[in-house]
């Protein structure tokens, strides 16, 4: 498969005629070929989006004309639902029972929701606030969105990314991840073949630069950025005077007291632990367990870890696939040894296996890590679990907030009381109760802390990409109106 960028209605050759292979991280071969974009490249789709954007093709046709073609859009992905499938789960490596079941089916009710949305935006009811106006709320489009996505669910981020701000009337480039560019292209040109109007939705490939790039551009409005905290930090220093939108990591904690199913939460932190091979901002990384479950959870954990089918991300029976890249490989098991020779203990995994081109790392439990260490401190992107006691449930929240991250947390407990006080004190923008990991497109997605600036999903990610304007309209015909005396003039007399 060949891949160019989607530049101004049309599929193109990067500027400077590179061309990159994309590899199956499980097989190591070569499944697509892509353009790959430049400097130059984000430019021009730049001028594209500007030029459609000033000319009104997309921000001044009507919000039932935008919304029917994301709907159409929703539609082409439902249809070639297997092959885009196929094309994540090769491109990252992750299990296809994920990327079919999961992945598309929501990229697809994301993209009807916010059809849906685009058709009800919210302000503030119209009224004479100052008794001589009409005053009323416009909320419009920013302009060009420039949307810079990771490579762990290459073709939902984007869709979380594109369709607030396509729906909202803006104009976007999309720089997906260096590593998995492919379904972007494919969102991109689908695009173009329901009728999306040339250089509305232009999609570049390119590494980091060709991310700074379009962060610092002064013809871009808007930057999104879903990513790690790293990154995000460095698009806050470069962006300069424009709206920045921040999704980035997250080391979520799973409280679980001792009035829980036990094996409930076995199964559910195991699943929110090897979810995409770890690589998931919000996978559960740090078990909080009540001292007197402490040892039994432990068991229960390893017994489910050991049940993992690690294996081809292209086989319906494989629970979990490799690493995205020999890179991550390697970062996941320095974070690991680093873990071990401070003291931590591993119960189940901690050693890939050997070989240098598998990719593959098992689902590792750890126990005797300090709260301060970096292995519960800091975002690892694999699966491995750190599991720590607590003695009381001030103790627990308070060891589930003491991190620099504020993504997502859960909750596992009978007591319905302590489940509200719990989730009320959690400082994470998802909190889950009894279960960890879904997610709904009506709801917001969001980092508190650290872990982001703005919303994905819902109508609060709408908000995110629209700006609102005050119209005020004088209710009094006269050309001398009441308030001009402050400035010009006697006070008129009683
Ligand atoms: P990354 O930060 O390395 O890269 C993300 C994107 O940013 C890529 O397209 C990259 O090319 C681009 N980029 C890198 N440096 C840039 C710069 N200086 N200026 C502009 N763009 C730049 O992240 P990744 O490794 O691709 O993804 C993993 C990270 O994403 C993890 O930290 C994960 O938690 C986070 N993530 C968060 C969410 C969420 O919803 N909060 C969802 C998925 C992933």
């Amino acid at each position: 498969m060949e891949y160019g960028l989607i530049l101004d209605g049309q599929t193109k050759a990067a500027a400077g005629g590179e061309v990159q292979e994309i590899r199956n991280p499980y097989s190591g071969e070569v499944f697509a070929s892509v353009s790959l974009g430049s400097t130059a490249d984000a430019e021009l789709a730049v001028q594209a989006a500007k030029q459609a954007f000033a000319d009104g093709r997309w921000s001044r046709i009507t919000p039932a004309e935008r919304s029917m073609l994301l709907w159409r859009l929703a539609d082409r992905l439902e249809a070639e639902a297997d092959r885009l499938a196929k094309i994540d789960a090769a491109n990252v490596g992750k299990a296809i029972k994920l990327t079919r079941n999961s992945d598309l089916p929501f990229a697809v009710d994301n993209l009807r929701f916010f059809s849906a949305a685009a058709r009800q935006l919210e302000g503030r009811a119209a009224a004479e606030y100052d008794g001589l106006h009409t005053s009323w709320i416009r909320r419009e489009p920013l302009g060009v969105v420039a949307s810079i996505s990771p490579w762990n669910y290459p073709l939902m981020m984007a869709v979380w990314k594109v369709a607030p701000a396509l729906a909202a009337g803006n104009t976007v480039v999309l720089k997906p991840a260096p590593l998995t560019p492919v379904s972007s292209l494919e969102l991109g040109r689908l695009a173009l073949e329901v009728g999306f109007p040339p250089g509305v939705f232009n999609v570049i490939t390119g590494g980091n630069d060709v991310g700074a790039y379009l962060v610092a551009h002064p013809d871009v409005a808007m930057v999104s950025l879903t990513g790690s905290r790293e990154t995000g930090a460095k698009v806050m220093a470069s962006a300069g005077v424009k709206r920045v939108h921040l999704e980035l990591g997250g080391k979520a904690p799973l409280l679980a007291f001792a009035d829980a199913d036990l094996d409930e939460v076995a199964q559910a932190a195991v699943v929110a632990t090897v979810v995409n091979a770890g690589q998931d901002c919000t996978a559960a990384t740090r078990v909080y367990a009540e001292a007197g479950i402490f040892s039994e959870l432990v068991d229960r954990l390893r017994a489910k870890m050991k049940t993992v089918r690690a294996g081809n991300p292209l086989d319906m029976k494989t629970d979990m696939g490799p690493l995205v890249s020999a890179v991550q490989k390697d970062r996941v098991y320095g974070f690991v040894q680093r873990a071990l020779g401070a003291g931590a203990e591993a119960l189940e995994g901690g050693l890939p296996p050997s070989g240098a081109k598998d990719l593959f790392f098992p689902p590792t439990l750890l126990v005797n890590a300090s709260q301060k260490s970096e292995i519960v401190q800091t975002e690892v992107f694999g699966p491995v679990l750190v599991c720590l006691p607590f003695r009381s449930e001030e103790e627990a929240v308070a060891l589930a907030n003491d991190v620099d991250y504020g993504l997502a947390a859960s909750v596992f407990t009978r007591d319905h009381a302590r489940a509200l006080r719990v989730s009320a004190a959690l400082r994470f923008g998802d909190v889950w109760i009894n279960d960890h990991l879904p997610l709904a497109s009506e709801m917001p997605h969001s980092g508190f802390g650290r872990s982001g600036v703005g919303h994905d999903l819902s109508a609060y990610a709408i908000d995110d990409y629209t700006k609102v304007k005050h119209v005020m309209s004088s209710t009094k015909s006269e050309v001398v109106k009441p308030w001009h005396f402050t400035i010009l003039g006697d006070q008129p007399q009683a």
